[in-house]
């Protein structure tokens, strides 16, 4: 390219970023001309932002983690130049979004402002999806241009993986297009509201993964809330929960003796039923044992990290969740320098909730403030989980867990930072209020608090 074309682009605001290959006229040893693929520069341009004023640090994903991060960095560190970059308009939480689903609660309590985020916080929204890293230029890919970092977070939360029941590409787009799951805000949760406010009689199917999947109460608390909707509108309808696990995987007592108590007629709990067959067309899933059909459902397959960590080769396949490949104490992607990775993408097996990654994005804030800081690295703190679910909504009542993490500290090589091992961490100063019966009341209203407080927290003052 000459050089009079670069400056065009220079001036225009485009950067020379990707190659392509192109077929070019060649000669070869002896002279003779030749077809060969040629390198190709294409333009890609740079994101219309202001030049930064301080150490740049671009958070990817604008969820309970990037929110937190993004606003504690600017807390800890205000001369930082933090860009947050997320693909989608405004916020929707999931957490309270199963009380919207039966109309306990409007879409605009959970519908929250990235830009009144921003403006309180002193940081920039940026709307644009990320697509790839340039690592040599330490240049963050988007579909609105580059971004030039010095550090880089990745919160970009989860993706379904289907492959375990289907590698059917037909059928997984129609099981995501006809039966979401409902555990990616937006369009899902809509889907999923209308078919529970719409549906007649017949079985209703939720599913519930195997692995560290999202938010472990929620499918429980869902097949609550659905079926006290059922029973409260006498329809002759059912909640199916197929469970890949062998057993409720959290808050046990409060969830099943409500099953019993209140939802006798209305919820049917089946544990081991790791799906075979999903047949659309008929209506009839199957398991192991047994078929089910059913008149509609909400398919909730495993999870793994958001498949942006896969691209930009930062995912490690343990347990096949690709999830990031990151120092658990650091939260350092290996073998990278200030590239950050938290969140429900993180490997270690704390539990995927919302009031975690927000405790967690305080911790990560503050590492990455002390880099830029060129201070001493904060003490690990665990995260915590916090976690009410309802179990009815005439009246309210709720069952909660509370609990921290600790690692296990008869590995000796725990002692050094580097060697702290994911699979080594374990609850820890667990609580927990199962007693709907007797506590429920409060409990409920303790959702709307909680909410009130992390909403709060992560957008500020409106
Ligand atoms: C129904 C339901 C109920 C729940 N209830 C609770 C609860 O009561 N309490 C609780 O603590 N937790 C709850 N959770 C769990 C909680 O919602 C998640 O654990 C939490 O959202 C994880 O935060 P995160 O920031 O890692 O991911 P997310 O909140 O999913 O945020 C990721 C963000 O990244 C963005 N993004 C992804 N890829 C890109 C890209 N390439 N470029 C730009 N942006 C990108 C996404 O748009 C998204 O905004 C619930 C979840 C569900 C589904």
């Amino acid at each position: 390219m000459d050089s009079s074309k670069r400056k065009f682009l220079a001036l225009s605001g485009l950067t020379i970023a990707s190659t392509l290959y192109a077929s070019e006229t060649d000669t070869d040893s002896k002279g003779k001309s030749k077809e060969t693929k040629k390198p190709k520069e294409t333009a890609s341009k740079k994101a219309l932002l202001p030049d930064a004023k301080g150490p740049r640090v671009v958070v990817v994903g604008g969820g309970w983690s990037g929110l937190s991060i993004a606003k504690t960095i600017k807390e800890f560190s205000p001369q930082a130049d933090v860009v947050l970059v997320e693909k989608r308009y405004e916020f929707i939480s999931c957490p309270v979004s199963n009380l919207w689903l039966v109309d306990k609660v409007k879409l605009e309590y959970i519908t929250h402002d990235y830009l009144q985020a921003a403006r309180n916080y002193d940081y920039r929204y940026f709307n644009a999806t990320a697509t790839g890293i340039d690592k040599d230029s330490r240049i963050l890919k988007t579909s609105e241009g580059d971004i030039a970092f010095d550090y880089l977070v990745l919160s970009p939360g989860i993706d379904y993986d289907y492959s375990r029941w289907t590698t059917d590409a037909t059928l997984i787009a129609r099981l995501k297009q006809e039966y979401p799951a409902g555990f990616i805000p937006g369009s899902e949760h809509m889907t999923l509201k209308n078919k529970v406010q719409n549906f007649k009689e017949g079985n209703f199917i939720l599913t519930v993964p195997g692995g560290n999947y999202r938010c472990l109460p929620a499918p429980y608390e869902r097949a609550c809330v659905i079926a006290d909707h059922f029973k409260q509108n006498k329809l002759k309808a059912k909640v199916i929960i197929l469970d890949e696990n062998n057993a409720i995987t959290i808050k046990k007592k409060g969830f099943s003796s409500a099953f019993e108590e209140l939802y006798a007629d209305y919820i049917e709990y089946v544990p081991n039923s790791a799906i075979k067959n999903i047949d659309l067309d008929k209506k009839i899933v199957s398991t192991e044992l047994d078929e089910f059909e059913f008149a509609d459902a909400a398919f909730y397959p495993r999870v793994r990290g958001a498949t942006i960590i896969e691209t930009m080769g930062f995912a490690k396949d343990a347990k096949d969740m690709m999830e990031g490949h990151i120092n658990p104490i650091t939260y350092e992607v290996i073998g990278e320098k200030d590239i950050f990775i938290a969140g429900d993408s993180r490997p270690m097996g704390f539990s995927k909730s919302g009031n975690t990654s927000n405790s967690e994005g305080k911790y990560v804030g503050r590492v990455i403030a002390s880099r830029i800081n060129k201070e001493e690295m904060p003490e690990w703190e665990a995260p915590i989980t916090l976690c009410f679910s309802a179990v009815s909504t005439k009246p309210m009542s709720a069952i909660y867990i509370y609990t921290r993490y600790a690692f296990d500290k008869k590995d000796k090589k725990a002692k050094d930072a580097k060697f702290i091992d994911w699979k080594k961490f374990s609850f820890s100063k667990t609580l927990s209020s199962e007693e709907w019966k007797k506590n429920g009341a409060t409990d409920a209203n303790s959702i709307i608090s909680w909410a009130d407080a992390l909403y709060f927290d992560m957008f500020g003052k409106s």
